[in-house]
This record gives C-alpha cells, sequence and structure tokens, in this order.
C-alpha cells in the first residue's frame, strides 16, 4: 500500500491527473520524485509534504533505479535523513531557505566533510576533506538534502563518465549509451528522477554536456560568479560549479544559492546577485540572439543542426530577433583548450604525491613513492594530460606552446566582446550529437575532445551558457546552449526559460522504469 499525504493544492492534483500518482486530494509519497525544487519548496512550506517525505521518497527511487543507472559513487542516505530533520525544523521555525528540504546530487569533485570525496579517482579512494567546499557548506547551512556523491570522469577529464575509475553510468535513455561527462554522475541522477538538483563542475563542457545528453537543463556560471573553494581543481582559470535540473527555473533557484563573493576564493566576483527566478518572464520582445556560421562544422550530426535551426526559428517567432555573427577564432578554441587546461591540470596534480593526501604507496626512498603512487593512481587519461601539460609548461616549449595559447585565448574572448556588443545572447548547438554508445570513444581520444567543441569556447571567454532540450535524435535528447555576456545569467536564463515553456521537450521522461522492467523480464 503507497503511502500518501494529504494535500489541498489543486495545482499538483491537475499535474497529476492524468497519471496514476495521486488518489483523491492526497499526493503518493511516491510521486514526490517528479516534482521539480520549486513545486517541493511550495509543498513543504504549506506544510504538505515533509523534508522527510521527500528524502525517503528520493532514496527510495535511488534504491530501484541505481544499480541500472550508477549515478552515485557514494550514497549518502543516513545523511540526507539527518538533515531531513533539521529542515522540517527549520521549515515549522519559519528560518527556511529556498533550498532547505530540496534533494540534491553533488558531484565527486566537491569536498564534503562527512562523505568521501573521489575526484572519480584511485589516487583519493576514502580520502574525507577537512572541510566542505564553499557551495557544499551553502547548502548545508539551508540544510538541502544530500542524496549522494555523483561519477564524474577522473579529476573531470572526459566527456563520457568512462575515465572514473569506480563505474560505468548509463544514460536514463537508452541504457547501454554514455550520460557524456565529466558530471555524468550529476546529469543522469537529475534525468533518472533520483534528485531535483545537482551541482556539476564545468572546464570544457561538463556541465552543459552531460545536460545535453540526459535531456535536463545545465548551466555553467559566468568564472567569478560561484566560488571554486573546495572544488579540486582540474584548471583553476576554466573551471566553474553549476547546476543541473529538470526545468530552467530550478537552475535559476540554485543559481541564486550557490552564488556570490566567497572570502575564500580571490577568483569569486563581489557584484550583486540578482532574483535570478523573477527575470523568467517569458518575455523575448525586442532581444537580439546572434547566430554564428562557425558553429556549423564538417561531422556534425545534420539531424542536430536541425533541431538547433528549428528551435533558433520558434526564437524568432516568438519575438526575438536572429542576428548573425562570426565568431572567427572559435576554430582554434579546442587545440587552444588542450594546452592550457593540461598545462594547469600538470601543475594542480602535483599536489598528489603519496604524500599529502589519499594513496600512499611507500617505498624506499621518495622518488619511487611519488612514481609508485601515481603510477598506480592515476588513470591513463589523467597521465596522458599531466604528460601534455608537462610538456607544454617545460622550459624551451613553454613560449611556444602556454603563451601562444594564452594570446589566442584573447582572441576567442575578443570575439564575443564584439559580438555581445551587438546580441543579447548567442544561440548554439551544445554538442555535435547526441549521446554515443559506451566504449564508442574510448580509444580514440580526439574524437571524444571533439564532443566539446562548441561548450569550450565559454569556458575560454569565462562567459555564462545554459544548455537546454530542443530536440530528440533516435530517441535521445538534442540539446542547444544559449551563452550570455560575462555576469548576464539573468538574460540566457529568460531566453531559455521562455523557449523551454513554449515547447514540451523538458517534459518527457526517459523510458527508465520500461527499461529496467524490460531487463529483469530477460
Ligand atoms: N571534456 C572536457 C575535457 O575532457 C571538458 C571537461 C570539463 O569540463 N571538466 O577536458
Amino acid at each position: 500500500m503507497p503511502r500518501t499525504v494529504k494535500t489541498a493544492c489543486s495545482k499538483y492534483e491537475q499535474f497529476s491527473s492524468s497519471t496514476t500518482f495521486t488518489r483523491g486530494s492526497e499526493v503518493l509519497v511516491s510521486e514526490l520524485i517528479h516534482r521539480t525544487a520549486a513545486e517541493l519548496r511550495d509543498l513543504l512550506d504549506r506544510g504538505e509534504i515533509s523534508a522527510a517525505d521527500v528524502a525517503e521518497a528520493h532514496l527510495e527511487r535511488v534504491e530501484a533505479v541505481e544499480s541500472h543507472v550508477n549515478a552515485f559513487i557514494t550514497v549518502t542516505g543516513d545523511i540526507a535523513r539527518k538533515q531531513a530533520r533539521a529542515a522540517d525544523q527549520r521549515i515549522k521555525d519559519g528560518s527556511a531557505g529556498p533550498m532547505t528540504g530540496i534533494p540534491v546530487g553533488l558531484k565527486d569533485i566537491l569536498c564534503t566533510i562527512d562523505a568521501p570525496t573521489t575526484a572519480g579517482s584511485r589516487i583519493l579512494e576514502g580520502y574525507v576533506s577537512p572541510y566542505d567546499s564553499s557551495v557544499v557548506a551553502r547548502l548545508r547551512e539551508q540544510d538541502a538534502l544530500f542524496i549522494g556523491k555523483t561519477n564524474t570522469d577522473e579529476f573531470a577529464m572526459g566527456s563520457s563518465t568512462e575515465h572514473s575509475a569506480y563505474k560505468f553510468t548509463s544514460n536514463p535513455w537508452k541504457l547501454d549509451h554514455v550520460p557524456g561527462g565529466s558530471s555524468g554522475g550529476s546529469a543522469a541522477c537529475v534525468a533518472a528522477n533520483e534528485v531535483s538538483i545537482s551541482l556539476g563542475s564545468d572546464t570544457g563542457g561538463s556541465i552543459r554536456q552531460p545536460a545535453g545528453f540526459c535531456g535536463v537543463v545545465g548551466l555553467k556560471p559566468t568564472y567569478g560568479r560561484v566560488s571554486r573553494f573546495g572544488l579540486m581543481a582540474f584548471a583553476s582559470s576554466l573551471d566553474q560549479i553549476g547546476p543541473f535540473s529538470r526545468t530552467v527555473e530550478d537552475s535559476a533557484l540554485m543559481l541564486g544559492a550557490i552564488s556570490g563573493k566567497d572570502p575564500n576564493d580571490s577568483t569569486s566576483v563581489d557584484t550583486p546577485v540578482p532574483d535570478y527566478r523573477s527575470a523568467l518572464n517569458g518575455d523575448l520582445t525586442g532581444l537580439r540572439i546572434g547566430v554564428a556560421d562557425e558553429y556549423q562544422i564538417e561531422g556534425m550530426d545534420p539531424r542536430v543542426e536541425q533541431s538547433v535551426k528549428t528551435a533558433i526559428a520558434e526564437l524568432e517567432r516568438m519575438g526575438a530577433e536572429i542576428v548573425p555573427i562570426s565568431l572567427p577564432h572559435t576554430e582554434h578554441a579546442l587545440a587552444t583548450y588542450y594546452i592550457i587546461a593540461p598545462a594547469e591540470a600538470s601543475a594542480n596534480l602535483a599536489r598528489f604525491d603519496g604524500v599529502k593526501y589519499g594513496l600512499s604507496l611507500t617505498q624506499d626512498n621518495l622518488l619511487d613513492t611519488y612514481l609508485e603512487t601515481r603510477g598506480k593512481g592515476f588513470g591513463a587519461e589523467v597521465k596522458r594530460r599531466v604528460m601534455l601539460g608537462t610538456y607544454a609548461l617545460s622550459s624551451g616549449y613553454y613560449d611556444a606552446y602556454y603563451v601562444q595559447a594564452q594570446k589566442v585565448r584573447t582572441l576567442i574572448k575578443r570575439d564575443f566582446d564584439q559580438a555581445f556588443e551587438n546580441v543579447d545572447v548567442i544561440a548554439a548547438p551544445t554538442s555535435p550529437t547526441v549521446s554515443f554508445q559506451k566504449g564508442a570513444r574510448t580509444d580514440d581520444p580526439m574524437q571524444m575532445y571533439l564532443s566539446d567543441v562548441f561548450t569550450i569556447p565559454a569556458n575560454m571567454a569565462g562567459i555564462p551558457g545554459v544548455a537546454i532540450p530542443c530536440g530528440y535524435v533516435d530517441d535521445l535528447p538534442v540539446s542547444m546552449q544559449f551563452m550570455g555576456r560575462a555576469f548576464d545569467e539573468a538574460t540566457i536564463l529568460r531566453v531559455a526559460h521562455a523557449y523551454e515553456q513554449n515547447t514540451d521537450w523538458h517534459k518527457a521522461r526517459p523510458p527508465l522504469d520500461e527499461a529496467i522492467a524490460a531487463s529483469a523480464g530477460n
């Protein structure tokens, strides 16, 4: 007999009337997994459900699907239940924040004081940080519910989550396909309704690309908008933390909760944090949307290209003006990224030496300890990046590679500065293809790297980008992204929300339960 809670709210009955989720005026606890964070917030604040119900519903869902999806490296049910008790108290006291009682997933590269943070690497197996990352501390302070730490490519290096040392995450739309990466677990757990929101990190596309592959919303904020303190660093001049959610509104809510200056991160910027949710007014009249030729490349799936074109035509119909623009240095972005990101990674990963953190394979002398620990602790992709980066930074090559790449980076940024003199946002595909089959690109790093051609330029320029679903190809989600001026997340969220409200893509759910039932029948 499913458990129920009373609700007097007709809005939710209406939403559920065509489903088997409700009986009369009661909301089934198991149905709570289908609510957005904004809907849960309302239900919690009205006292119609408890945070304990929210935690149980999501933990039951995790129990039911996780052996198929594998989105989490660690599930933190006990922490979530404890937070739920505190959240219920807080709601009673009238001191709830936007994220109080909301179930979240945290990429396992965000330090948490009470659960291991592995960065998807053997070198940090079982490692527990002595402090919370700043984003985690903010959510903890509000008593959000931490459902678990999500799977990631090792140190966020990858585009399919197949470079995790722990497990393969499946795409909830097709279980033999990748969820994208590196934040594949964070994308998959939102798509599979295991949480309503999650956090990931985006250095070259690792929020937007997996969001696109899993048919959810993914937002990379402006560099400096969100504190990186306690995010294990991959490429410090590119990394940003941001949300995944099933609606644009939920990403807006989460962005508001995690943004702002942090004394612990000197690159976080002290500009006011607007109320992002109130920017979602549905109005596109007079808005200028730039479309660049450089985002149509060889090797792109023509059906993805067509879906994005159709979406842009829809935006025009909704009142936006479509403006052709040119971003001529885009073609160099990928090559530039693969100098700068590995160079920074090779420096950042030097700290994993078998002495200070995590795995320590002690040998007779210090050099052998380094070699043994790093040789066994790091996977192949991380070693490839460390070698590329060390080479690019080595004496004699530094000017030819690293300095040159920084100059090209400036040119890429200037392209965007110029474009934004004429347009308010830029629309582009998120990725050249939809999700691919597991194993299809693991032996070909170049093919894997090409997944990020359209996402990397925004990281190079430091500007924000949001990915949203805009179609289907082979029953897999297609995604488009909106890039905006630095610190103008409000405008890209407004466009994304207006498009979402005019289309039904975000309402489709992956056929996960059917796939699980079918596999049980076999
Ligand atoms: N896929 C890209 C890479 O492997 C981007 C990763 C990221 O954004 N963290 O470097």
